[in-house]
């Protein structure tokens, strides 16, 4: 089979490999649709802590297709029908995984980051990946490249979780790539009333005028604060979505929320600068909820094949690239560009 496959940064090389065995444990999935993410690009620089040097392995963790094969002991899946895989899986025992945040579990694994991925024609889905119920059928009648949204989508979905929007909330997202742009269609489906985005790339604020934000800001060049407190009566944004790596973004969202205002660090900073100086007074005198969400659940991903399947949001619009997997090295540029939103491999 034909495979992408990670050999150190910058040096990813299309390959042919062997169909991958499976235990009885274990299914085989012919892949259909991958989703090149941030994630991928970090690993593609050599940035990603669970890609040291010396690692060879395939990436891809928002995937999609169609079982292969079954192994004996596996119940529950057939031959032939579509699937999304969720990507990480924990231990399965210990207390974060019994909750259900298997994604924050120390002895986390995930497919496409500490095990081969769907950037390849086949992949062997672990044992692990079956029992704790990653493999989640989805439609097959829908567009497998729309439904690699399914896991991104999971990680805006636990993000909004802790924000609780609601109708009649002023909503501010920073950062219109596709994680914000998730962010903005869930606003408005959660019956959010005003959504204002600040970007600074002009083509992203583009998408985000077409994705109908009401507002879609340049702070370098207009003034968020001034926008954002006209468009809520002076009282600021009840609710915070930051979804771009920015210090300053996340220092200013305790000035720009309402009293009792909720927010989300939703993007990282770099880890070699993750200190920020906050007002915390406003935390305190505000009442502000400061929360940070990482990844996504299996349950966060079942929840949200759930929703997509429902037909309550479309997320088609965000496909903006598709690309054959003897393509890989072109969707990779494609993907690192301002104007892509989701470039997805069909391998
Ligand atoms: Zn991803
Ligand atoms: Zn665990």
């Amino acid at each position: 089979m034909l495979a992408a496959v990670y050999h150190g940064p910058n040096d990813i090389r299309l390959e042919e490999r062997p169909i991958p065995n499976i235990d009885a444990d274990e299914a085989l999935l012919r892949v259909t649709a991958a989703g090149i993410c941030g994630t991928d690009l970090r690993i593609l620089h050599g940035h990603h802590r669970l890609y040291p040097p010396g690692t060879q392995r395939i990436p891809g963790h928002e995937i999609v297709g169609d079982i292969a094969a079954v192994g004996d002991g596996v119940a529950g899946l057939s031959v032939g029908q579509r699937v999304i895989v969720a990507p990480n899986a924990g231990c399965g025992h210990c207390h974060l995984c019994i909750r259900g945040d298997n994604n924050l579990c120390r002895q986390y694994q995930a497919i496409g980051v500490t095990m081969d991925g769907g950037f390849a024609e086949y992949m062997r889905i672990p044992a692990p990946m079956i029992s704790q119920g990653n493999v989640i059928p989805t439609d097959a009648a829908a567009d497998a490249a729309v439904s690699t949204l399914i896991e991104p989508f999971a990680c805006v979905l636990r993000g909004q979780r802790t924000l609780q929007v609601g109708p009649g909330d002023i909503v501010l997202i920073v950062g219109a790539g596709p994680m914000g742009l998730l962010h903005l269609l869930l606003a408005r489906l959660s019956g959010a009333s005003r959504i204002i985005v600040s970007e600074v790339q002009p083509v992203r604020l583009v998408q985000a005028r077409q994705g109908r934000a009401d507002f879609a800001v340049n702070p370098q060049s207009q003034d968020l604060r001034e926008i954002v407190m006209d468009e809520s009566n002076g009282r600021g944004a009840d609710v915070i979505v930051i979804a771009a790596p920015s210090h300053s973004a996340q220092q200013s969202a305790l000035e720009l929320a309402a009293v009792g205002g909720r927010i989300n660090y939703f993007g990282g900073l770099p880890k070699n600068r993750p200190l920020i100086e906050s007002d915390s007074n406003a935390i305190h005198y505000k009442e502000l909820r400061v929360t940070g969400t990482t990844g996504c659940s299996t349950g966060d991903c079942r929840k949200a094949a759930e929703i997509l399947e429902a037909g309550r949001i479309d997320l088609s619009p965000l496909v903006s690239h598709r690309f054959p997997l003897t393509e890989v090295l072109a969707a990779y540029e494609t993907a690192q560009s301002q104007e892509a939103l989701k470039t997805i491999l069909l391998p």
